[in-house]
């Protein structure tokens, strides 16, 4: 793959899938920005890692959900002409629950942190790549948003929705030359799953074995590279085989 010598914003990098893409788009060549919400040593020991191998990264600290606060942490790289060049939109939670006993902070969270944090992250990222006309925004989203899971009627919705943004800002961006595609992950070993009945899962995944982080990360860092120049509003899907 070409080196890559722009900017990366990785948000939710301190541990699981971010990190692993925060690592992968560090060996490209990009200075990555290493977003962490509450756990400053880990995104420090991400950022580590990367250096060791010969990359540049710094730790950002901010909620997604907190729009203030992006704006605040963001603003040194979004007043800088050359801005950011590559968004990885990943930070996401669950709250999990059956849907007729779901109270409403428990539905709100998984949408708040995915569409809220996807509005107040990529939208002034998105401006300045407009303004460039070049730029690669990835959206994490989830199979849980392709077929629906049981237990996750919020998750779903909030991972559903970031489908749908992703297909609308490819198609307002793509004449900027603005790629944007989406990834939806099916079970991947993460603290997220770990609470998951997997043993009961595999049996539905064609490949009988869950995801390991490094392997979303190497589809994302393909999105995010110069590869995919005719690609954009895509969603794929890397699953095992299960959708
Ligand atoms: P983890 O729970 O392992 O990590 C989540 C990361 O997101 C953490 O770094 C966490 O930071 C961060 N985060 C959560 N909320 C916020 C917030 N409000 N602002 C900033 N950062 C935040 O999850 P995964 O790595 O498994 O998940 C990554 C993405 O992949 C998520 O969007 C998830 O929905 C999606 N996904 C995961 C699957 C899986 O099986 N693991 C399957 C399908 C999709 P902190 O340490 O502060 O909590």
């Amino acid at each position: 793959m070409t080196s890559q010598s722009g900017r990366a914003l990785v948000t939710g990098a301190s541990r699981g899938i971010g990190r692993a893409v925060a690592l992968e788009l560090g060996a490209m060549g990009f200075e990555v920005l290493v977003n962490f919400r509450s756990e400053a040593s880990k995104a420090a020991e991400v950022c580590e890692a990367i250096v060791a191998a010969g990359g540049r990264a710094i730790p950002v600290g901010f909620d997604v959900t907190d729009a203030e606060a992006v704006a605040r942490a963001l603003a040194p790289w979004l007043d800088d002409p050359r801005g950011i060049d590559v968004l990885v939109s990943n930070a996401g939670v669950t709250s999990d629950g059956l849907f007729v006993g779901m109270d409403h902070e428990a539905w709100d969270r998984p949408i708040r942190t995915a569409l809220d944090g996807f509005y107040n992250v990529a939208r002034p990222i998105a401006r300045g790549m407009a303004k460039r006309r070049s730029g690669r925004i990835v959206v994490v989203s989830s199979v849980s948003g392709i077929t629906g899971n049981p237990g996750q009627v919020n998750y779903s919705a909030a991972k559903a929705g970031l489908i749908g943004a992703t297909k609308a800002l490819a198609r307002e961006l793509a004449a900027r030359n603005v790629i944007v595609n989406c990834v939806a992950p099916g079970l991947i070993d993460t603290d997220m799953s770990a609470e998951a009945p997997r043993d009961a899962m595999l049996a539905a995944i064609p490949m009988r074995r869950i995801g390991r982080p490094d392997e979303v990360a190497k589809v994302v860092a393909f999105l995010c590279g110069e590869s995919p120049s005719y690609l954009t509003g895509q969603v794929i899907a890397v699953d095992g085989g299960l959708t």
